[in-house]
């Protein structure tokens, strides 16, 4: 592991850097890994955001987004920017697979890796590791980072404000989850002394649907909510069919699954979704509840207590089962 003082070094003259993030970039990925590439470009360095995939048009606003290489798009153009790095940073991630091919790519890379991210288990493939599962927030610990680690409050601009408060509030559910701790609200009263304009990135990221999103929305609630009440849980499922039907794009299917577990009572909720060549689930829960451990155990995931996500390659119908099958060891648990 690389000391501290010898990453400050390194970062005192300007570097070849990558920023990566994981599959599927939700709020956090997008805002911690735009926040650190408008925290570097002021230093001079030159800075590369590289996504796995896709992500939803209502996280593609934030100050830098236009710089962003999708690998799936560039594989190439990405591969020789991971190829070159002096540094990568891996935001929100902690094992190389969550970036699928792109994971191989920085392991074989001989730049100095830097881990920022708050998930359980951590995979031992980093040189410099800013790392607590108790913050709400990759974006919380990128603030951390500069302003505790690095010692350069002042650097945190209007954009790097905008990014990391985008951060914050997305994987805190809007400052709802118990682990947005007063720290945080500090934190966020900092960022928006800083510049970040909370109401508008509020509108900007939960006020920018398209109509189709809001039908599918529709759709899910009130035709594929299954509610279990002997297991205090409930379960919306949607086939590829049925996504085609809504013409559901990425980011479309995000936050479904909070409506099911909005119901009074209801300890476990889950999203389940036909893709083209896997099922994916999202699970969420309240309290106590390991969401993640099933995710682990069965579905070849993981993620947080009350927020976690896995996926299989058997049927959407088999999964379906499976899940309920499930259940029953939970129940104790579940009825708690
Ligand atoms: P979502 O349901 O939004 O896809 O994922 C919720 C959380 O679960 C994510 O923030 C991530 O931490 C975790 N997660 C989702 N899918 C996976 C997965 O396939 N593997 C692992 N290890 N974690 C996942
Ligand atoms: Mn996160």
């Amino acid at each position: 592991m690389l000391e501290l003082a010898s990453l400050k070094q390194l970062l005192a003259q300007p570097r070849k850097v990558v920023i990566t993030t994981h599959h599927k970039p939700d709020g956090d990925a997008m805002g911690s890994s735009l926040g650190l590439y408008n925290y570097l470009i002021q230093q001079g360095h030159h800075v590369q955001v590289i996504t796995p995939t896709d992500y939803p048009d209502f996280l593609a606003w934030m100050p830098g987004n236009g710089e962003v290489i999708i690998y799936t798009d560039h594989t190439a153009v990405a591969a020789e920017f991971v190829a070159n790095a002096e540094l990568i940073f891996c935001l929100d991630f902690n094992t190389l697979s969550r970036i699928n091919e792109l994971g191989e790519l920085v392991r074989a890379s001989s730049a100095v890796k830097i881990m920022i991210d708050h998930h359980l288990d951590p995979e031992d493939f980093d040189d410099y590791r800013h790392w607590d599962i108790n913050a709400c927030a990759s974006a919380q610990l990128v603030y951390t980072f500069i302003v505790n680690e690095l010692g350069n409050k002042p650097m945190i601009n209007k954009d790097v404000a905008t990014c990391l408060y985008t951060g914050i509030m997305t994987d805190s559910a809007s400052f709802r989850l118990p682990n947005t701790t007063s720290d945080v609200h500090r934190i966020a009263a900092d960022l928006i002394d800083a510049g970040a304009v909370n109401w508008h990135i509020h509108e900007l990221v939960y006020s920018n649907s398209s109509e189709s999103r809001l039908r599918f929305l529709g759709y899910c609630l009130s035709e594929k909510l299954e509610v279990l009440p002997e297991f205090n849980t409930a379960v919306i499922s949607v086939n590829k069919e049925e996504l085609e039907k809504y013409d559901v794009v990425t980011g479309d299917t995000e936050g479904v699954v909070n409506y099911a577990l909005s119901i009074t009572g209801i300890r476990l909720a889950a999203f389940i979704v036909e893709r083209t060549d896997k099922v994916k689930l999202s699970l969420r829960s309240r309290g106590e509840f390991p969401a993640n451990e099933i995710c682990k155990k069965y579905f070849n995931g993981g993620g947080h207590r009350n927020a976690a996500g896995g996926t299989s390659t058997s049927s959407l119908n088999e999964v379906i089962e499976q899940f309920k099958l499930i259940l029953p060891e939970y129940k104790k648990l579940l009825i708690q």
